[in-house]
């Protein structure tokens, strides 16, 4: 079976260095956003919940990338409701296209054939080429080079509840470098073959795999087989240094080469997923139970009452994913012995 538990002596011990702390005030931290000129309306609703339940306190950069230039309007508005820096950039031809290694033919076939069996985004080139940047590009455009974390905002987002905190800093503080809100199960079709090639990264880097580890967060047979288990990445806060490590970029080109971006329709929540499960220690990812948060079709929604009241929640509690079915949250608070938030059995399906 896998090489992860039977060898640990040669794995990583402090798989992340500790992160800049200062004493008081900001952090070295940025929103980013990738987004099209079609998506002002929606994206500009998402500004506004960040400002109004966050930022306005605090005033972090918001950093835009296209892979076309930003029109005057798409600059205008959102500059216009950011309380920070906002700042724009284009993402070069080569973090948006097709590597020379990948075969056309077979990638266009995929493409109709996924297309034929109705997957989501199965015919789609350009939402590939979105996934690939959001996996192993997003992190190393010149704008996001000047910081340290970033918190991941998409269109037509919304947050359910005051941000009575910064969560740059409560990640600093506490030693984490990925967080998640809500996970639950990849669709199959999407990344029948990801494990291989991450069991083949496994094998090739032993040294980049972290001591303590979340495998058996991914894997219900220790490692053998993928559960589809995934951190739903339209929401991140975490940190870029941590992306642009060597551990984090050998793994990208690991997958990369293996061509499954387009052979198959990888996502780029499985690979920062499977990522963080492998070459961070568990405790060094975070679960915000504090911020409520929704993108279609799944709500993250405090489970404490309590807690929706301190934070002027505007969510229906009974709409929480986080304790339902299909969620891998469960998974995870057992894989940490965390335990469970009062009222959470109020919320199973
Ligand atoms: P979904 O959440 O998986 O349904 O995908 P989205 O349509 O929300 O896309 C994910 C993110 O990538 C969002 O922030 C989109 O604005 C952005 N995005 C998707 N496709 C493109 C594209 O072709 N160009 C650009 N610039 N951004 C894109
Ligand atoms: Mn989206």
């Amino acid at each position: 079976s896998s090489s992860v538990h039977s060898n640990t002596s040669s794995l990583s011990d402090a798989p992340f260095p500790d992160a800049v702390l200062p004493a008081e005030g900001k952090m070295n931290a940025t929103f980013v956003t990738l987004a099209r000129n079609s998506d002002l309306w929606d994206i500009i609703e998402s500004i506004r919940q960040v400002e109004d339940r966050f930022n306005r306190h605090y005033h972090y950069d918001w950093v835009f990338l296209n892979d076309k230039d930003f029109d005057e309007n798409f600059i205008k508005l959102t500059t216009a409701l950011i309380s920070g820096r906002a700042r724009y950039g284009k993402v070069p031809k080569d973090h948006w296209s097709f590597p020379e290694w990948i075969d056309q033919e077979k990638a266009k076939k995929v493409r109709e054939d996924m297309a034929e069996r109705k997957i989501i985004y199965g015919d789609s080139t350009s939402y590939r080429h979105m996934c690939r940047f959001e996996s192993g590009f997003f992190f190393r455009q010149p704008l996001l080079m000047e910081y340290e974390w970033y918190w991941r905002v998409e269109p037509s987002i919304k947050l359910f509840c005051d941000v009575g905190f910064d969560p740059f800093r409560y990640m600093a503080e506490h030693k984490k470098i990925y967080s998640f809100v809500l996970s639950l199960y990849e669709y199959v079709e999407t990344i029948p073959t990801i494990w291989d090639s991450a069991k083949k990264f496994i094998k090739e880097h032993p040294e980049h795999i972290a001591k303590h580890n979340a495998l058996d967060w991914l894997s219900d047979d220790d490692g053998e087989s993928y559960n589809h288990c995934h951190f739903w990445s339209n929401f991140e806060i975490g940190n870029l240094n941590w992306l642009r490590s060597p551990a984090y970029i050998d793994f990208f080109e690991t997958l990369d080469k293996d061509g499954g971006f387009f052979y198959e329709r990888w996502g780029d929540a499985p690979v920062h997923s499977i990522a963080a499960g492998l070459l961070l220690n568990r405790d060094q990812v975070h679960f915000f139970e504090d911020i409520g948060y929704w993108h279609v079709p799944f709500t993250h929604c405090p489970t404490n009452e309590k807690k929706r009241l301190d934070l002027k929640c505007s969510c229906n509690p009974t709409d929480n994913f986080d304790w339902k079915g299909y969620s891998c949250t469960n998974k995870w608070f057992d894989l940490n012995k965390m335990q469970r938030p009062e009222g959470y059995r109020d919320q199973q399906d």
